[in-house]
């Protein structure tokens, strides 16, 4: 069976946020959308190795901050390619609670769900929430998953339900420059004409010193 035709869903870019214990913890999701208008419900997968996964159940309350295209990628690369266990992913970016659950303030703005119900695959949960409040904190354009794929070069964390396989670790150079080097946190691939990465050096997406990058060529 050829799946290729999947990669031409259309999807956004989220950061799911919710309580753990007493300390603010989440992760990327792509993978949300709506699904009922009367009561306002939304369904997003998440995988069951993701810590944010264990919360959700714990705390039955959640939160989808929307990402916008001109939001710092950092965000994406903390919340994306790290665990909620050991790191605390709020640190370096702004957040409030609204209604008891963090949201990024980074965003364009945050939807809070009541966990209502929720239905296994064999990789992933598909939770479903009811809406219970909403922030709006600007007008910028949201972020697609398009767009941080094509345009900010990003990759498909291994826990996303979108994850590509060997595609997505792949090496898809897009131009003509000498050298190439490749993020092992995030995948991000810097292209350069230069056979070095700048000592100042740090990774677009996951923040990372160039000691992390690996040469491609
Ligand atoms: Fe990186």
């Amino acid at each position: 069976m050829d799946i290729s035709i999947l990669y031409k869903m259309s999807y956004g870019v989220y950061i799911l946020a919710v309580m753990d214990g007493d300390r603010p913890t989440g992760c990327v999701a792509n993978s949300a959308m709506q699904i009922t208008v009367e009561p306002p419900t939304v369904a997003v997968s998440i995988n069951k190795d993701n810590f944010s996964n264990e919360c959700i159940r714990k705390a039955k309350k959640f939160s989808l901050s929307i990402l916008h295209e001109a939001c710092d990628p950092s965000i994406i690369g903390s919340f994306g390619f790290s665990s909620g266990k050991d790191t605390d992913k709020f640190d370096a970016f702004g957040f409030e609670m609204v209604d008891g659950v963090p949201v990024v303030k980074d965003s364009i703005g945050a939807i809070i769900l009541e966990l209502k119900d929720s239905m296994e695959t064999s990789t992933h949960t598909v939770f479903l929430g009811e809406m219970v409040d909403g922030v709006t904190f600007n007008k910028e354009e949201p972020m697609t998953y398009a767009y941080y794929h094509n345009v900010l070069k990003g990759k498909t964390g291994k826990n996303a339900p979108t994850y590509r396989g060997e595609e997505d670790d792949g090496e898809d150079i897009t131009s003509k420059k000498k050298h190439a080097f490749k993020c092992r946190i995030c995948g991000y691939i810097e292209e350069t004409d230069f056979d070095e990465l700048p000592e100042d050096y740090k990774c677009p997406i996951c923040k990372k010193d160039r000691t992390y990058f690996e040469k491609l060529y």
